[in-house]
């Protein structure tokens, strides 16, 4: 697969899906306008500080050699440390990785969290490697990044296909080649034997179950007023849908759709999240729950609910699908699920979007808590953790709906907004070296 820009294999097809770092472009440049930025501020807002290549050879079970392309991209970091996740997939491409880098920034400067924004990827399938192939291959790739990674320069974590195991083998690999220093804080989302945080692995869908909660009791959501029989589809059930569903299923929310890569399912009575889990579990697929409807993914997005939320990938919600979704307002799990022109479409017929980098951020929020903790060599309860999870959302959703209102524009211009704001003072206060 080439490095050229544009979709991921799962829209092929579709007319509109637009380059992810091309869209970061548009999102800055509207906020950038409300802000009345000049052009060179746009300009130095829009590119990645660094971006590292790697051509990583991996020896194969079979004893064949393999090359693997990876990728590091460091968006911004005026604010803190580089952060953001790894992703594991066979359509990660440099573009996508900018684009998911730019998001990082702005994610972190909208909840206050002092991180900076970069991102990382590798090209490969995971279902296609053993477990010492994606062993030998994160090692081998943590240890091309080098000293670009650490605790204070760039912190990497779980996303698309990646997990708290391939945390626990980066952050070894790392260690010992810094002369065994226990450097702990080199990666987040880690096994929580290993200093991993309580209440990591459902942060992110935490984050946005609450967000959604709030706005939901706080009458902001035209027609609803509680997660109570509120009829949610998903798409994406790793690890963040997941936790997601697990959590507004709690809560009295029917979840009526779920999908995954290979297709999904429907029930209008709601399906229950946790025999999901155990039906994926014993029969590998999502297909043939019993007593649910089996339809294909693309069907998932168009079934009447009053809330769908995009857990999966970029550009799946797009011109072609977004005129014919039903749902009163989108609550975005996923990174850049939305494309402007679907985003415009929802805009015009007054549905609301809940952005991700407002909607997903609680993951990268517990990441903060889990490098303090490793920094302080302390152990929050999950109670804790939730507790100052819950208190950061909630501050950040009244921020965002705030500037919404003072600029009379939407969630996901007045997030960036926000964001762009906290960057470029920071970057204003620093200076430019040599200056
Ligand atoms: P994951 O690998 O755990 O799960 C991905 C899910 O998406 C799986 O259920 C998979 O089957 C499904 N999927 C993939 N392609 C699909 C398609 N075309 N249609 C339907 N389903 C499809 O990944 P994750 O960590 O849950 O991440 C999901 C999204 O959330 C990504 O956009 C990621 O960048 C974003 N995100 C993740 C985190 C995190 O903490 N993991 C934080 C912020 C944002």
């Amino acid at each position: 697969m080439s490095d050229t820009p544009n979709t991921n294999s799962q829209t092929a097809g579709a007319v509109d899906s637009p380059n992810a770092f091309e869209v970061t472009a548009q999102q800055i440049t509207r906020a950038a306008d409300c802000l009345k930025l000049s052009e060179d501020w746009r300009t130095c807002l829009v590119a990645p500080q660094r971006v590292i290549l790697l051509e990583m050879p991996v020896v194969m079970d079979d004893g064949s050699l393999k090359m693997f392309k990876g990728y590091r991209v460091q968006h911004n970091n005026a604010r803190g440390p580089y952060k953001g996740g790894l992703r594991y997939h066979p359509d990660v491409h440099l573009d996508e990785v900018k684009a998911l880098s730019s998001w990082m920034t702005w994610k972190c400067a909208v909840l206050n969290v002092p991180f900076g924004g970069a991102k990382g990827g590798v090209q490969c399938d995971p279902a296609k490697l053993s477990r010492r192939e994606l062993e030998q291959l994160t090692r081998r790739f943590t240890k091309e990044l080098g000293d670009n990674i650490g605790p204070h320069i760039d912190i990497p974590a779980p996303d698309v296909n990646t997990n708290a195991q391939i945390m626990a083998w980066i952050y070894d690999t790392y260690s010992v080649h810094h002369h065994n220093d226990v450097a702990k804080g080199v990666v987040t989302g880690k096994p929580v034997e290993l200093g991993g945080s309580l209440g990591r692995a459902a942060a992110t869908g935490r984050g946005g179950f609450l967000v959604l909660k709030e706005a939901l009791e706080s009458g902001h959501i035209e027609g609803l007023s509680s997660l109570k029989g509120t009829k949610i589809c998903v798409q994406g059930f790793g690890n963040v849908g997941s936790h997601f569903c697990k959590l507004a299923h709690d809560a009295g929310a029917l979840i009526t759709g779920i999908a995954q890569v290979e297709g999904g399912i429907v029930s209008s009575e709601g399906l229950d999240p946790y025999a999901v889990e155990a039906h994926i579990r014993a029969t590998g697929q999502i297909l043939d729950f019993k007593g649910a409807k089996n339809i294909t993914n693309a069907e998932l997005l168009l079934q009447p609910c009053d809330i769908l939320v995009p857990a999966a990938l970029e550009n799946q919600i797009n011109a072609q699908n977004a005129p014919k979704i039903s749902a009163r307002a989108m609550l975005e799990l996923a990174n850049g699920p939305t494309t402007p022109k679907a985003d415009e479409s929802f805009q015009q017929r007054g549905i609301t979007v809940i952005p991700d980098i407002l909607a997903n951020a609680g993951g990268v929020t517990v990441s903060y808590f889990e490098w303090v903790q490793n920094f302080s060599h302390d152990i929050w309860s999950e109670e804790d953790v939730n507790r100052k999870l819950a208190f950061r959302m909630s501050e950040s959703y009244a921020k965002v709906r705030e500037t919404a209102a003072q600029y009379d524009t939407t969630l996901r211009n007045a997030a960036y907004i926000v964001a762009i704001e906290r960057v470029v003072n920071a970057m204003k206060t620093r200076g430019f070296y040599p200056g």
